[in-house]
């Protein structure tokens, strides 16, 4: 099932995203996760791809998986910017003969080591190219890509970033995933901006439920995401309590996700970080708007 079909509909739903093993003696566990994630029947699950493509087979066995055994519409993730075009193509038809139709377009973060090298020569520079390439082997693939709602930590500004935004969506994408953000109203004015612009595919919101008071710092590390002052005063007061942090994390999660569908959004991601008891949890207390 394409993701854009899925899209299309009225319904409330939720998505959510795991990611591979980086080890072979890892990978039962993560399979496990994915599974019991799989059980809960979200829309579709996404399966992020390792920098530089390092756990590729491991992202196309598990969301193979997902949709074999469980019928659950799986979205492989795939980066390009450190690969060669000759790998890029045997993983685009690796994509297909798993009979997967729906491929996230990325370009992937710049390792440290390249940061500063001349780019002329590389294959991929920006995601644009893989979506181009993804377009060109199989016109029917269903091609997402990523936005960024307080603009990617690279760009000069959200003018120049939506520009090139607009770009990757008429190479052929057909909606949008974001990066995490805590504050709703970034992604409210964010979707202003780009209808504004013309970008006119679904945008899907990522949530990401922070469970754990080390995982803030990382978390914003990561994706360069402004903390609202309400949910730095959670961190503060429960972050050394596990078990009570969990709970305020998933809460926290929650009522973005129900502000989010209260202004139209239909469909969420969320950044479920292999936890099945914090997917089932989210959804627990969703039960009755989702049904
Ligand atoms: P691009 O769309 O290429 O944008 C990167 C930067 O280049 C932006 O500043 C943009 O404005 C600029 N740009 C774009 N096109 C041009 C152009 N033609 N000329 C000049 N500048 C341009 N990383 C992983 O390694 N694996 C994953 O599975 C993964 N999944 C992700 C899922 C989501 C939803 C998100 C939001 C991010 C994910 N990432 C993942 C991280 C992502 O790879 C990084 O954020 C990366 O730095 C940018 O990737 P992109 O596809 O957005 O790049």
């Amino acid at each position: 099932m394409k993701i854009i079909d899925l899209l299309n509909s009225e319904k409330f739903s939720l998505s959510f995203e795991v990611f591979p093993p980086k080890t072979e003696s890892n990978y039962e566990s993560v399979k496990h996760a994915t599974e019991e994630i799989a059980k809960l029947s979200p829309s579709f699950m996404s399966v992020t791809y390792g920098a530089g493509g390092g756990t590729s087979r491991y992202t196309l066995d598990i969301a193979k998986n997902i949709k074999e055994r469980y019928g659950v519409p799986s979205l492989a993730h795939l980066t390009c910017v450190s690969s060669t075009r000759e790998t890029v193509r045997e993983r685009i038809n690796d994509i297909r003969s798993a009979g997967i139709q729906n491929v996230m377009a990325l370009r992937g973060d710049i390792p440290v080591e390249l940061e500063g090298a001349d780019r002329s020569t590389w294959d991929y520079k920006h995601a644009v190219e893989l979506v181009r390439e993804l377009r060109e082997c199989d016109g029917d693939l269903c091609i997402g890509g990523a936005c960024y709602p307080e603009i990617h930590p690279e760009s000069r500004n959200q003018r120049e970033d939506i520009r090139f935004l607009k770009e990757k969506v008429d190479a052929g994408c057909s909606f949008l995933t974001t990066q995490m953000f805590f504050d709703n109203n970034l992604l409210y004015n964010f979707l202003y901006k780009i209808r504004e612009a013309g970008i006119t595919v679904p945008i899907i919101p990522g949530v990401m439920p922070i469970t754990n008071g080390n995982q803030v710092e990382r978390a914003i590390k990561l994706s360069g995401s402004f903390m609202p002052q309400r949910f730095k005063t959670i961190v503060d007061r429960f972050g050394s309590d596990p078990a009570a942090m969990k709970q305020a994390g998933i809460a926290y999660a929650t009522d973005q996700i129900i502000d989010l569908f209260a202004n139209g959004i239909t469909n969420v991601h969320v950044y479920s970080m292999n936890k099945p008891d914090v997917a089932a949890a989210i959804l627990g207390n969703l039960s009755d708007i989702l049904r």
